[in-house]
């Protein structure tokens, strides 16, 4: 499975470009704490150039290359784009698994997902196509009106690690359907993927500087980008604290920011389950991605008549996860992102215990793995709601239970969050479901599952979750200038001054 990581550089202008200060960030395999290579770290100089390119590439011809072109023409180069993804998912795959530890089954899903959404945009491109012009009805005689969806124009994309290149993805293949420019700044902690697009936009003959990628820090590449005066919008996927920081600077500049923050869903289970596939879903929905899930349901809330038996089986599922470096074989569990996320999630956990919580599975470092930034799953009860692990998001593998004993109360302990990004229902009554699913105060609802995950279907959260909403046709939405079109139809003079007497 042994796999090189290539030695990149910037990518602006359509070609690959070192940094102007020369600056290089290690990569570390989570799995192994080990440095495998490095990545290319922008500072402010690059931003510059990145920006005057993609800048240039927008207004090229009059635009009419790529901003103004057909939806179709641009679709042209998101199904290339697909189908190189998907020419290289093994070894893109690999790369994933190795930068981020997340299991290679999973990366390889992962994968699959980023191709079906550069393809599932190519339709939205051409469908715009068909939707320019549409009229809009006016009860006034004497005008007609009608609306242009043109793109917003150069667009800052920041992302986080935990699905490198689908985050990436989910904002580049929209931004570029709706004919935007874009520069991409994928995170420090895992950017090799996202270079990897990079070639295959070279490979595929993507116009120059439409697309620009710079790995680098957030402070040093991320903030430029962000206080830039010609980045017209901002799309961030990250912390609730970078997000905030990120709206401040934005705000300066009244530049227009779309927002994917954190989470801390709830997931409740009803009496009437079966027992065995709610616990799954449960394991799912908390310890996939090794726990590092925006919508990943760490609340887990049980019915007090189950809560028991469901306890005793949550435990013999979870105690049977395969922990292990994420490229073997079968892996479900791999290491957590780095030294400081991992120091971050134990001490949580360590908080959590002097707060009173009982810690019913895992807490530590698994015995068989002395190297790599691996946690056990865990699993926490004697929780409160005061508590810091009730509250505030971990991004790890840690799961938190509450018992409850009415309907009311379960909806009363989901909401129970400054945060509103996901929640999960399980119970065989499907209009309790339904009743349920319109109770939470959340962006996304999962009935009898939790987590799976369609480019079709809008994605984002309420609260401090953020806002707008990616995937599906709002997605498209995000990087869209509504333009009204509005004519005077009349011959008549307009007649609202009195006409000066003619000479
Ligand atoms: P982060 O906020 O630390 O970093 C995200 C990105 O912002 C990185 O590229 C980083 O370099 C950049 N950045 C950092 N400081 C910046 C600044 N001052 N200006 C501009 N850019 C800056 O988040 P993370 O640790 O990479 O990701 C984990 C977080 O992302 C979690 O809170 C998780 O819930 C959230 N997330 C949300 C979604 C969603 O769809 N809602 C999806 C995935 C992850």
């Amino acid at each position: 499975m042994a796999i090189a990581i290539p030695s990149r550089q910037l990518f602006i202008d359509g070609e690959w470009k070192e940094p102007v200060l020369k600056k290089r960030v290690p990569i570390i395999n989570p799995a192994t704490e080990e440095i495998i290579g490095d990545i290319p770290a922008a500072t402010s100089e690059d931003v510059e150039i990145a920006v005057e390119a993609a800048q240039r590439a927008f207004s090229r011809n009059k635009g009419k290359n790529w901003a103004f072109n057909s939806g179709a023409y641009r679709a042209k180069f998101l199904r290339a784009i697909a189908a190189k993804i998907a020419e290289r998912k093994t070894e893109l795959a690999k790369l994933e698994t190795i930068d981020s530890g997340k299991p290679y089954a999973e990366a390889v899903l992962d994968i699959e997902d980023v191709s079906v959404c550069f393809e599932f945009y190519a339709g939205l491109a051409e469908g715009l196509d068909t939707k320019q012009k549409t009229p809009i009805s006016l009860p006034y005689p004497g005008f007609n009106s009608y609306v242009l969806k043109e793109p917003l124009g150069v667009v800052g994309l920041i992302t986080p690690w935990n699905y490198p290149l689908l985050m990436a993805t989910w904002k580049v293949a929209p931004a570029l359907a709706a004919g935007c420019t874009a520069i991409l700044k994928m995170s420090e902690l895992a950017s090799v993927t996202c270079l990897e697009l990079a070639e295959v936009c070279r490979e595929v003959g993507l116009p120059p500087g439409v697309l620009n990628i710079l790995s680098g820090l957030g402070n040093e590449a991320g903030a430029p980008l962000v206080s830039h005066p010609n980045v017209d919008k901002i799309a961030f996927t990250g912390s609730a604290v970078t997000g905030s920081n990120i709206m401040a600077s934005a705000a300066k500049l009244i530049k227009p920011v779309s927002m994917e923050l954190g989470g801390k869903s709830p997931l409740i289970v009803f009496e009437d389950v079966d027992i065995e596939k709610a616990v799954e879903w449960s394991i799912f929905g908390c310890f996939w991605t090794n726990g590092q899930m925006c919508s990943a349901t760490s609340r887990l809330l049980l019915h007090e008549s189950i809560a028991s038996e469901f306890l005793d089986r949550l435990v013999q599922w979870a105690k049977n996860i395969k922990i292990s470096d994420p490229l073997e074989e079968d892996s479900k569990l791999g290491p957590v992102i780095s030294k400081s996320q991992y120091d971050k999630i134990l001490k949580f956990i360590s908080t959590a215990k002097n707060e009173g919580a009982s810690i019913l599975l895992g807490g530590s470092r698994p015995k068989h793995l002395e190297k790599g930034y691996f946690i056990e799953p865990t699993i926490l009860t004697d929780v409160t709601t005061s508590m810091e692990i009730w509250r505030e998001e971990v991004f790890g593998p840690v799961l938190c239970v509450k018992t409850f004993s009415t309907e009311e109360e379960a909806i009363d302990l989901a909401n129970d969050s400054h945060y509103g990004l996901g929640a999960a229902v399980i119970s065989n009554d499907l209009e309790r479901c339904d009743r349920v699913s319109k109770a939470f105060r959340s962006g996304i609802v999962w009935i009898n599952c939790s987590q799976p995950c369609f480019c079709h279907a809008p994605w984002g959260g309420i609260k401090r979750s953020g806002f707008g909403r990616e995937l599906g046709e709002w997605g498209l939405e995000n990087y869209i200038n509504v333009k009204q079109v509005t004519q005077y139809t009349s011959g008549d003079q307009w007649n609202w001054y009195q006409p000066p007497a003619k000479l």
